[in-house]
């Protein structure tokens, strides 16, 4: 997720690719809010400050806040080392701030990092997001069910729940439909985005179809802008 075009939530390994599509430049981004360490939210990394480096950024005008555990570090810059041997150390060392708190500020937000229920080797949290404006987005990471994100539910005007699995089986690091449509329906006054599907949205012969959610879980897609404020969701 990418909020105001400047701060962005995990770098998929994607990254690159779906800001040129949507016309932002990698120099934008001011900080960078790491959920937690599997590679479909983080292996987009090097590939972002390699393209600040030479690319983008080439006066090393900008800085990057990267907002995470302080056992992070030395995960991210071995993904780094790994992807591209000798090269990024320095654009680490001299632009790229680290934050280690478990609240702060990332350019017109005010957050707090909590944990969640998701593979435990990887360090899993969600961000509680405030703007200036005292909107409240509820950021999840991903997890399956639990009481750290319920506890926030009632607090925040969207929550951006994953759905990374589907219904059949006992998946207590993801949401399954069935989950979605209880936490949906429980809290029918709020909007839930609905990210990180299984399903392929397309009617394709591969994978699974989409499942039908209650009209206030809104399955969002890559590309997709929103104007989110107090009074609703708007897609543009
Ligand atoms: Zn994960
Ligand atoms: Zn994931």
């Amino acid at each position: 997720m990418l909020l105001d075009d400047r701060i962005l939530i995990d770098a998929p390994p994607t990254i690159l690719h779906q800001l040129q599509t949507n016309n932002i430049s990698s120099s934008q981004i001011t900080d960078l809010l790491i959920t937690h360490w599997h590679g479909d939210h983080v292996f987009g990394l090097p590939f972002l400050l390699l393209d600040r480096r030479f690319i983008s950024d080439r006066e090393g005008v900008s800085r990057l806040r990267i907002h995470l555990h302080s056992n992070g570090i030395e995960r991210m810059k071995k993904i780094c080392e790994l992807a591209f041997p000798n090269t990024l150390e320095q654009v680490i060392e001299e632009r790229v701030e680290w934050i280690v708190n478990d609240s702060g500020h990332a350019n017109g937000w005010d957050y707090e990092r909590f944990p969640v229920k998701h593979t435990p080797e990887t360090d899993p949290h969600g961000y509680l997001l405030r703007d200036s404006n005292g909107f409240v987005l509820l950021h999840t990471g991903d997890s399956g069910p639990c009481e750290t994100i319920e506890q926030r539910i009632p607090n925040s005007h969207a929550i951006l729940l994953e759905m990374g699995v589907p219904d059949g089986d006992e998946f207590p690091y993801h949401h399954r439909p069935e989950d979605i449509i209880r936490t949906a329906s429980k809290e029918s006054q709020k909007t839930f985005l609905i990210t990180h599907s299984y399903a392929s949205g397309k009617e394709e012969k591969v994978g699974f179809s989409m499942p039908s959610l209650p009209s206030n879980a809104i399955q969002i897609e890559d590309g997709q802008l929103y104007n989110l404020d107090i009074s609703g969701i708007q897609i543009e």
